[in-house]
């Protein structure tokens, strides 16, 4: 991490967000991401995650949703209104829920859409070569069908394409969701290599374990509110947060506790 007084990446601040002009989903969410830093948000199914990243990441409009108070700042400039692409040539790139690669493409054609927002041959290039590097099995699959590569293979792509827009600031929703163990931490080490290499990173996780050995920072929400933050490997010894998230290996298992501890909270209360 960077010191104290660098200003931060992003920084969200009383963000409410209402989709169909009816249906509060965030109920005043504030975080800051440090320059150089990776950021967890955990959170139980419809806590609000993904709506936080369409927030930041000017998403919200092609889901008839909106940013109904607060403001986002990215690099210090409010992006509150921002358009996504705009946002994207500005350094922010995210990998959305469920690997939405272009299944007919192959993995080179997948790469090179990521670039969209860029006419820097020579940069173009090199962020080529660098995710080449960062992912040997693209580079073993490059004239391959996206569509019929395996879960992981096809997560490296997703996160391969965002890089080629030459981030500063990586958005990542669920990228562990579904894979094999081994895979898992394949993407997490490479969540580190890319953090390493100078990129922020916002990762939004069900698997708390995993986010907060990695995240320098993590916030918790709750429906649409942040019930708690605190450094990754605090939360990560935080009896609440092992008790609601870190219960058993099955995520399915620590969400379902995640009722019946509430329950008995309120009752023993
Ligand atoms: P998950 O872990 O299941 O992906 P999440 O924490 O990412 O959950 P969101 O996907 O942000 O949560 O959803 C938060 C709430 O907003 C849910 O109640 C969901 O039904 C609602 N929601 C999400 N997208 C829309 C939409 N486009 N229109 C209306 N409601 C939506």
């Amino acid at each position: 991490m960077t010191a104290d007084t660098t200003p931060p990446i992003l920084e969200v601040s009383n963000v409410e967000v209402v989709y169909g002009g009816a249906i509060q989903v965030l109920r005043g969410v504030s975080l800051a991401v440090p320059t150089g830093s990776v950021v967890a948000i955990l959170g139980a199914n419809g806590a609000g995650k993904t709506t936080l990243l369409r927030a930041i990441s000017g998403l919200l409009l092609y889901q008839n949703g909106a940013i109904t108070a607060g403001t986002v700042k990215f690099n210090g400039k409010d992006t509150t209104t921002g358009d996504s692409s705009a946002l994207v040539r500005a350094g922010m790139a995210q990998v959305m829920e469920g690997r939405r690669i272009f299944a007919p493409l192959s993995v080179d054609e997948n790469l090179k859409t990521g670039a969209y927002t860029r006419a820097d041959k020579a940069g173009i290039k090199a962020s080529y070569e660098q995710v080449m590097e960062l992912f040997p099995r693209l580079g073993e699959r490059r004239k391959q069908v996206a569509g019929y590569m395996s879960g992981g293979e096809q997560q490296m792509l997703a996160i391969g394409r965002a890089l080629m827009a030459n981030p500063t600031l990586l958005l990542l929703d669920e990228p562990s969701l579904g894979l094999a163990p081994l895979i898992v931490e394949q993407i997490f080490e490479i969540v580190k290599t890319i953090n390493g290499l100078g990129t922020s990173v916002v990762l939004v996780e069900q698997n708390a374990a995993k986010a907060l050995s990695v995240a320098d920072y993590a916030y918790v929400l709750e429906t649409g509110r942040v019930a708690k933050e605190g450094r990754g490997e605090d939360l990560l010894h935080d009896p609440e947060i092992e008790a609601l998230y870190l219960g058993g290996d099955s995520h399915d298992t620590s969400y379902r506790s995640l009722k019946s501890y509430r329950h008995t909270r309120e009752y023993s209360a």
